[in-house]
This record gives structure tokens, C-alpha cells and sequence, in this order.
């Protein structure tokens, strides 16, 4: 059942604690569309990272790449977006509403008299489903005319399919090999929603793998692994991760095979990650409208051939909110409630929280001195304002894993007290090994 409260208060928490705030929001805000805050970037940017480690640096047979946003107009015909990218839609003529045609609440049939709206209730007032493409259209030049009309990508892969000759060639890979890109994209979506879930302007972190006709099937059962596996590395509830097969009817005409991970959302289950085997559609078509070859030459083989393409799609905002909703959690400690961001040590924005326990005596001067020393290793935060009981609940709400608290006995044994947030124990540590200490937790996690 949707948890509407749960998202109430995630929305909530990450407005007040600086992870997410939505976009313009003194002019009355832009729909479905949002902006990271300083908490945010860096959970964001954990994310983008663990994924750019985990599909790039980690492996010989992936390259990297960063290509624009704007492309040729032709590309877009060329992937079928601009004839198939379409959603049918339905406009309330009273109050301005507009829905998907297959919208469950619309009673009667759209454009006749007995048609009701679902939000204002009149009858009569929806019009029959008009096609409306999800693409964001823009014009190049000073010349606001069709001819100069271009689009804002709605995917990153094309970027990878057009460049995928350029990377073979200057990066000495062999099929079977992968690019993989992390970048915008923008979808003029009808129902978005969900906070960060469904945006209109978002980030997507693609890989395609060029493999051999024939061997793609098995590619892409060893891709779904990777993937699912990765989506266990970042600290996940087990059970709230799923596979969905994508049945004959849902699958676009030129897959041959899709799975999407779902993850159970307070709202439901719902994708974070596509897993296609896409043929050799989209190098086809590339070929085709462009008139290049794309074929690539398999010298050991000595022969030619159109590689098929195994894609890893994943929502860099979806699985940021995926990892959001699954850290939080509320707990009574001592009669109060306590909020926890649980994140997984090597995604939490801030590694270690520096508190001196009063502001005499020579703490705070010496905490200065320790979170100078801590932050040239990961991102810490100073903070000397307030109870220290206080101190600590803010730090779990910004799911901070160490708090290291220096107190009376630091300047006479060097030693500092660090506090784990999901056990809330505490550890005496000799200050000359703090770095290390956190560093090796964080590292024990990793390996978990
Ligand atoms: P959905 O059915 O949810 O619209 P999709 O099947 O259109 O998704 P793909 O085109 O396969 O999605 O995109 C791959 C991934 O990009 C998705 O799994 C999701 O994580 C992310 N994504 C797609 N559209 C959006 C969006 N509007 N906002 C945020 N992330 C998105």
C-alpha cells in the first residue's frame, strides 16, 4: 500500500536538511523539476560515482564518454523518437487539467458528451486524445523557423550509438566492448510525480555493449547480474529490490528481451533500472539515415558484422531517491523519536561530524585543528553549536556514520570519542588513528 506519509516526511527532511529543494521555488516553483541542494550534490554525486568506479575504472572493456545534449535532428528520427515518442493525451476544456488517455479515473469516452472530468467533474469537457511528443524542442540559430528546430536529448544512449565508431577507433577496444555515459536528459513528461522519481529534467547513467550477433543472449543474462548486484552494493533492503520481465506486449518492437529492476517505493513498486537487448536496432538505424557504415571488421574472424547492443539504463535521481527512502527510518530512543538516514558509509555526504563537547577549555581549537586534518581525507562537517545529544540527532538526520567528539581527556591522552549512528556505541580512539579508523569502516562496508 503507498506510504504517502513516509514520502510527506522524506520531502520534508530533505527540503529542511539541504539535500533537495524544488526548482524556483520563490516564483511558485517549476513543475517536476528540482534542485540538489548541498547535502543532495554530494549523495548525488556518490551515486554517479560509485556507478562511473563500478562500470568504468573497474573494467578493460568499457570506455568512457561525455556527449552534448544537443545532437542532429536526424538522430532523433533515426531512433524512432520523433515519430514514436509520444504519449496520447486528454485536455479538460474547464479546468485546464490534462490526463493520459489510459488514465483509470475517466468515465465515458473522451470528445463525446458523456465524457466526465476527473478532477473538476464536468461533463463534456475533455477532448478526444491528442498525440503529444515527450521531446523538448528548442531552435539553433537566431532564425525561429522549423528548419532550425532541435531537440534536448530524452535519452543519453544516442550519444554512445553516433560515437561508437570514434570510440573504437581511438580507445584500441574489440567487440565485445562498452561505452557508458552519465549526463542529462529531458522528458516533457504528462505525469510526473513522485518527487524526484519522475522529473522532467534528470540524469541518466547508461552503458551499451557491443557484442557479437549470437552471443547477446547470453551478454545480457550476465549484464542483469552486474546490475542487480550493483544495486546490492549500495546498501539496499534486499527484499525491496525485484526483477520485472518486460511480457511481448510491453516490449518496443525491436527488443528482444527487457528486464527492469524495480524497487518498492512507499508508493509502490516501480522501475530504477532497464536491462534491453536491443539487437542491432539502433546501429541499423543509424546506418541507414546516415548513410555510413557502422559495421565493425573482426579482424580474428575476418569478417564484418553489425553488432548488437545490450543496454544498462539506470536514473541517477531514481536510485538517489531509492537510496533516500530506504535509509530512512524513525526509532524511539529515551522517550524522543530519533530520524536516521542509514545510508551506506560510502554514500553519506559527510563521512565524520567533528564536535568539541563544550565551547571552553581548548576544544573548539582543538576540533578545528581535527576536521582540518579529517576533511583532506573525506568530507567532514565542524559543528560546535547546541547540546551535544542535539548535535548528534542532527548529524543522523543528515546520515552522517562517525561523530567524533573531542572532549577533556583529548588533550591530555590524545585521544577523541567517535560515535557510530545506527548503533549509537562509542569508541575511544587515539587521535594519530582516527583517519584510519573511519577509512577502514568505510572500507569494511564496501567489502560487506
Ligand atoms: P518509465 O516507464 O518510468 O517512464 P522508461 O521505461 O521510460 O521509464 P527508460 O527510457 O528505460 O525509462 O529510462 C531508463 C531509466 O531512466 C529509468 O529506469 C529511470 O531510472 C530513468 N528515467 C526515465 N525517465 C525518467 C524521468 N522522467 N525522471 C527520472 N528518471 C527517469
Amino acid at each position: 500500500m503507498a506510504d504517502t506519509t513516509l514520502m510527506d516526511k522524506l520531502v520534508s527532511l530533505c527540503k529542511r536538511r539541504g539535500f533537495i529543494f524544488q526548482s524556483s521555488e520563490i516564483y511558485g516553483g517549476l513543475g517536476s523539476v528540482w534542485d540538489y541542494g548541498p547535502l543532495g550534490v554530494e549523495l548525488k554525486r556518490n551515486v554517479k560515482d560509485r556507478w562511473w568506479n563500478a562500470m568504468v575504472h573497474a573494467r578493460d572493456d568499457i570506455e568512457g564518454l561525455d556527449a552534448a545534449i544537443l545532437m542532429h535532428p536526424k538522430v532523433w528520427e533515426a531512433s524512432g523518437h520523433v515519430a514514436g515518442f509520444t504519449d496520447p493525451l486528454i485536455d479538460c476544456r474547464h479546468c485546464k487539467n490534462r490526463f493520459r488517455a489510459d488514465d483509470p479515473r475517466i468515465k465515458g469516452t473522451p470528445g463525446q458528451p458523456d465524457a466526465q472530468c476527473p478532477v473538476c467533474g464536468t461533463r463534456g469537457s475533455l477532448t478526444e486524445p491528442r498525440l503529444f511528443n515527450l521531446m523538448f524542442k528548442t531552435f539553433m540559430g537566431p532564425v525561429e523557423e522549423s528548419a532550425a528546430v532541435i531537440y534536448l536529448r530524452p535519452e543519453t544512449a544516442q550519444g554512445i550509438y553516433v560515437n561508437y565508431l570514434n570510440v573504437l577507433q581511438g580507445s584500441r577496444q574489440r567487440v565485445p566492448f562498452g561505452i557508458a555515459q552519465i549526463g542529462k536528459a529531458f522528458r516533457n513528461e504528462i505525469t510526473p510525480g513522485n518527487f524526484i522519481f519522475r522529473t522532467r529534467e534528470f540524469e541518466q547513467m547508461e552503458m551499451q555493449f557491443f557484442v557479437k550477433p549470437g552471443t547477446d543472449a547470453e551478454w545480457f543474462e550476465q549484464w542483469r547480474e552486474i546490475r542487480m548486484a550493483w544495486h546490492h552494493s549500495l546498501g539496499l533492503t534486499p527484499a525491496k529490490l525485484r526483477w520485472h520481465q518486460h511480457a511481448g506486449n510491453e516490449l518496443a518492437h525491436y527488443a528482444r528481451a527487457a528486464y527492469d529492476i524495480e524497487y518498492e517505493f512507499p508508493f509502490g513498486w516501480n522501475e530504477i533500472e532497464g536491462i534491453h537487448n536491443r539487437g542491432d536496432f539502433d546501429l541499423g538505424r543509424h546506418q541507414e539515415y546516415s548513410g555510413k557504415k557502422l559495421e565493425y571488421f573482426d579482424q580474428a574472424a575476418n569478417e564484418r558484422y553489425l553488432p548488437n547492443v545490450v543496454e544498462t539504463s539506470a536514473g541517477a535521481d531514481r536510485v538517489t531517491l531509492t537510496i533516500l527512502a530506504d535509509a530512512y527510518r524513525e526509532e524511539t530512543v529515551e522517550g524522543e523519536t530519533r530520524v536516521v538516514l542509514g545510508f551506506h558509509p560510502a554514500l553519506a555526504p559527510i563521512k565524520a561530524a567533528v564536535l568539541p563537547l563544550v565551547k571552553k577549555d581548548g576544544m573548539p581549537e582543538l576540533a578545528t585543528e581535527v576536521y582540518h586534518g579529517l576533511r583532506r581525507d573525506f568530507p567532514c562537517f565542524y559543528d560546535d553549536s547546541g547540546a551535544i545529544g542535539r548535535r548528534y540527532r542532527r548529524m543522523d538526520e543528515a546520515g552522517t556514520p562517525f561523530c567524533v567528539t573531542i572532549d577533556g581527556e583529548t588533550t591530555a591522552e590524545r585521544t577523541v570519542t567517535v560515535r557510530h549512528r545506527d548503533s549509537m556505541q562509542q569508541d575511544r580512539v587515539a587521535l594519530d588513528q582516527l583517519a584510519p579508523f573511519i577509512r577502514d569502516r568505510i572500507r569494511a562496508a564496501n567489502a560487506a
